[in-house]
């Protein structure tokens, strides 16, 4: 049975640990618990140790997970970490506290408009492909640029980039990339470090790490 709460210590340590080491404030770098493919026992125990911020993919299943848990805790703070379908933006607005993948022009508009619709103004990250993967989403770096005007002209609050690093390079390469063009950009948050790469992403500026599997055991 995964002892969720000690894995929780333990996690939070280490992001304690690379924050210090690296000169940078514990507090500056967020656990975003993925819970995605979780079952609801695990969900609860983390909820039971204390964590209140949580990652999902997938919009329907967030819904199964957390439309009513989120009215028992309403402190929680829900990140969406997977594509966005246009056609989910209206559940997705309702649900999510911060959306993380913005990842093409044609998601700005319908998320804008849905925004204001809802008077839920999220704040978003953009995702960038770091590795230029076809299968993987996410803007290159090279249309960063022009995403970020089009979210400006839109109005959709872009408060950092996030990344998913290729499983066959260095993550610690797309981290610094990633670190580059934020800074490039005057943003103040990177979302990027998994389980297994979390403490490599924190001495290069992660401020939120999103850790599934080493928290709640395999999915
Ligand atoms: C599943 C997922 C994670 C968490 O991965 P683990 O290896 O389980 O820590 C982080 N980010 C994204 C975008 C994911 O889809």
């Amino acid at each position: 049975m995964t002892d969720i709460s000690e894995n929780l210590r333990t996690i939070r340590n280490k992001i304690a640990k690379a924050a210090c080491e690296s000169g940078r404030r514990p507090e500056d770098v967020q656990l975003v618990a993925v819970s995605k493919m979780q079952p609801l026992e695990r969900i609860e125990a983390a909820l039971q140790a204390g964590q209140r911020v949580f990652g999902e993919n997938r919009v329907q299943e967030a819904q199964a997970h957390w439309a009513g848990m989120k009215a028992e805790y309403p402190e929680i703070v829900l990140h969406l970490i997977g594509p966005l379908q246009t056609n989910k933006a209206r559940e997705a607005v309702g649900l999510f506290d911060v959306i993380e993948t913005v990842d093409r022009p044609a998601l700005v508009p319908v998320l804008a408009k849905e925004m204001r619709r809802q008077g839920r103004f999220l704040p978003c990250f953009i995702q960038v492909n770091t590795g230029e993967e076809p299968q993987k989403s996410g803007v290159s770096p090279q249309e960063l640029t022009s995403l970020l005007d089009l979210c400006c002209e839109h109005g959709l609050a872009v408060e950092g980039l996030m990344c998913l690093p290729p499983v066959t390079e260095p993550p610690a390469l797309h981290f610094a990339f990633l670190q580059k063009l934020a800074r490039e950009h005057h943003l103040e948050n990177l979302s990027m470090g998994m389980s297994v790469d979390f403490e490599k992403a924190i001495p290069l500026g992660a401020t939120y790490v999103r850790v599934g599997t080493a928290l709640f055991g395999e999915r």
